[in-house]
């Protein structure tokens, strides 16, 4: 595979959207927005990718109307059957992956070298969530002596799901495949800059034999789309996946209707190394969780604490390694970061720069942008940073990593759990007491020793305080689109108080 390999796939691959742009899938037909079309372009050079449909309120409220329609029959489908449809569509991915690894490249600005990988992720969340579904209802019996409790669950209903452009496929896969395997129908709301591998999704599922109304596309903007399908009445729940304000204006939005949601926002999540650590390991580890995916990763460790004893050293090796990364073209194998997603993002990440130059801290690596066409920036290194600086305590979101030091153990954890977020933490250290009593104090949801994130999909998957509400994976992920229910039988006759009798 080479660049030019690449490109010349990819274009046979666009040639469709070129003439018919990016259309909304509404209870299994093709349809055009309400609000005529937006565009989407690529970070690479910004040239136009596809016109797409702009779904409004009207779009969305069709579209939750053909989800209800269709929620009956898939509700009461038989588990295996789900699951065989579901395995069905994981089939579709792993045979569209190169098609589906390719688009997310040119219309986010990831890199191929981890984009084929998260297309292949995307069919193993629909593995594993169709190997569920025939006992997503399971409950327990809970007898005592006089009544025999018996628990079950129901899916709650048509479900909104609401997600971001930085991995939007493997994202919406991780979405998606439990609220089918549950039971749930569902109405899609893609970022309006990454719609691309969304309605390839879409398309996969129906092909797949998916009934028309299970899933719903919807492409638009948040204020518009967005919010309408979270304060549609049909829609039971959200599942939102974006920044944290996000998540607060979609929990005001949905308060009319009752919205349960669940939340996986944003986060500033500590790497921490001690001087005991593997420090090899360690410097591959905090390059990969901050410069992977461009850094526009919600697990990304941004925050680098680093005992004062090893920093100068830690530090001159990061240096190294930072300035070596190649920046380049998305579809270049060679390449390990691509560009931002988008002008309003670049001049986000960029304007951090300047904040931590006027705040003190030391550029110690990149801060520039790389070309003059697309969104390119060289992954950028912060020393020398205290704790309350705003690059130490905002999620920048990109490939942007603030350092500090620390003297000992308590005051890497005081600084660690000094951010508004609790998403992820990394902990580097051969004390193996200290690693307990460490993370069991750091306030985050996820949290790794001696390891990069590494994904296991039957484990929860969230975060605390403004990283998120609720978990996905496993069960957890049932326990937000379902209902419990539980009825109790009386086993004989027990005493009832007979009043007025
Ligand atoms: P965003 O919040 O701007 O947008 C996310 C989605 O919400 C988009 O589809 C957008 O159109 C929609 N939206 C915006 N306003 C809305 C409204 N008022 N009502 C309903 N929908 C609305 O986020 P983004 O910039 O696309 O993504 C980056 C953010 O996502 C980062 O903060 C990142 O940490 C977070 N993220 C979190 C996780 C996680 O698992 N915790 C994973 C990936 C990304």
């Amino acid at each position: 595979m080479t660049l030019q390999s690449h490109l010349e796939q990819l274009d046979r691959h666009l040639t469709r959207y070129r003439s018919g742009g990016i259309l909304n899938l509404i209870d299994g037909e093709d349809s055009a927005g309400a609000g005529g079309v937006f565009e989407t372009r690529s970070p690479v050079d910004e040239s136009l990718i596809a016109k797409v449909a702009r779904g409004t309120a009207a779009d969305i409220d069709r579209a939750a109307k053909a989800a209800k329609a269709a929620f009956p029959a898939w509700a009461a489908l038989d588990g295996a059957k789900r699951k065989a449809i579901l395995h069905r569509i994981a089939d579709g991915i792993e045979a569209r992956a190169e098609e589906i690894a390719l688009c997310e490249c040119w219309d986010t600005g990831q890199a191929w070298r981890f984009m084929s990988k998260a297309a292949l992720r995307g069919a193993e969340n629909f593995r594993y969530f169709a190997d569920l579904a025939p006992g997503a209802r399971d409950g327990k019996s809970l007898p005592t002596k006089d009544h025999l409790n018996v628990t079950a669950r129901k899916p709650i209903g048509p479900v909104g799901v609401i997600t971001p452009w930085n991995t939007p496929f493997m994202l919406s896969t991780w979405k998606i495949a439990p609220a089918l395997a549950a039971g749930c129908t569902v109405v899609h709301k893609p970022a309006e800059f990454s719609p691309l591998t969304a309605r390839l999704l879409a398309e996969i599922c129906h092909e797949a034999g998916l009934p028309p109304g299970v899933l719903n596309l919807v492409n638009g903007f948040g204020e518009d789309a967005g919010r309408a399908l979270t304060e549609h009445p049909d829609i039971k729940a959200i599942a939102f996946v974006g920044e944290s304000r996000t998540g607060s204006m979609i929990m005001k939005q949905g308060a009319d209707t009752l919205k349960r949601v669940h939340f996986e926002l944003g986060g500033k999540n500590p790497v921490v190394v001690f001087e005991d650590a593997d420090l090899d390991r360690a410097l591959d580890a905090v390059i990969f969780m901050i410069y992977s995916l461009n850094g526009e990763r919600c697990t990304s460790s941004s925050r680098l604490l680093v005992q004062e004893t090893i920093a100068k050293d830690f530090h001159a090796r990061l240096v190294e390694r930072v300035n070596r990364i190649s920046v380049g073209h998305p579809l270049d194998p060679a390449t390990e970061m691509g560009p931002l997603i988008h002008k309003t993002h670049f001049d986000k990440v960029t304007s951090y720069v300047d904040i931590g130059k006027a705040d003190g801290a030391t550029l110690a690596a990149g801060g520039t942008r790389v070309g003059d066409k697309g969104w390119f920036v060289r992954p950028t290194l912060f020393t020398c940073a205290t704790p309350q600086m705003r690059i130490a305590q905002e999620e920048v979101f990109g490939p942007f990593l603030t350092s500090l030091s620390f003297s000992d153990e308590a005051e890497a954890l005081a600084i660690a759990n000094s951010t508004a977020y609790g998403l992820t933490g990394y902990l580097w250290t051969q004390d193996l007491t200290r690693a307990l009593r460490f993370s069991d104090a750091l306030e985050a949801g996820m949290i790794w020793v001696n390891s990069e994130n590494v994904r296991h999909l039957p484990t929860p998957f969230g975060g605390v305080k403004a990283s998120g509400i609720g978990r996905d994976g496993g069960d957890w992920s049932f326990e937000f689109y379902m209902e419990q229910k539980n009825t109790a039988f009386a086993l004989g006759n027990h005493k009832i108080q007979r009043l007025g009798a």
